[in-house]
């Protein structure tokens, strides 16, 4: 295998993409030819610093959808929507309205209730 077709190959060869022979060529020229190594070499060390150039917005985004999932299962305590604030006081003020009611109407209930449904009849 010359220089020219190995180094036409060394991508692929770096992916394991290549077919089981010209895999074999390419391993043995790399053996033998010092420059189609460092060739490889330097074609490896691209492939793996693009790779890392690509790993910053992929983690960024990966951070971004790990947040707003955390928000959206309560476990971050995010901005709350603005209906939000409203309608927990709303519910937390039915609640003391509702206890204030009952506890006033156990308090003035007088125990002849069932006398005057007696008398109803
Ligand atoms: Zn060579």
């Amino acid at each position: 295998m010359t220089c020219e077709a190995t180094r036409g190959e060394l991508v692929g060869f770096h992916f394991g993409v290549l077919e089981e022979q010209p895999r074999a060529q390419v391993e043995r020229h790399l053996a033998t030819c010092p420059v189609c190594l460092g060739e490889f070499l330097s074609v490896k060390r691209d492939v793996e610093l693009s790779a890392v150039v690509e790993e910053r917005p992929r983690a960024q985004v990966k951070s971004r959808l790990r947040s707003a999932v955390a928000q959206e299962l309560g476990l971050v305590a995010g901005p709350p929507a603005w209906w939000q604030r409203p309608l927990a006081f709303g519910l937390a003020a039915a609640a003391v309205i509702v206890a204030m009611v009952s506890v006033q109407a156990v308090a003035t209930s007088t125990p002849s209730a069932p006398v005057s449904v007696n008398r109803a009849r």
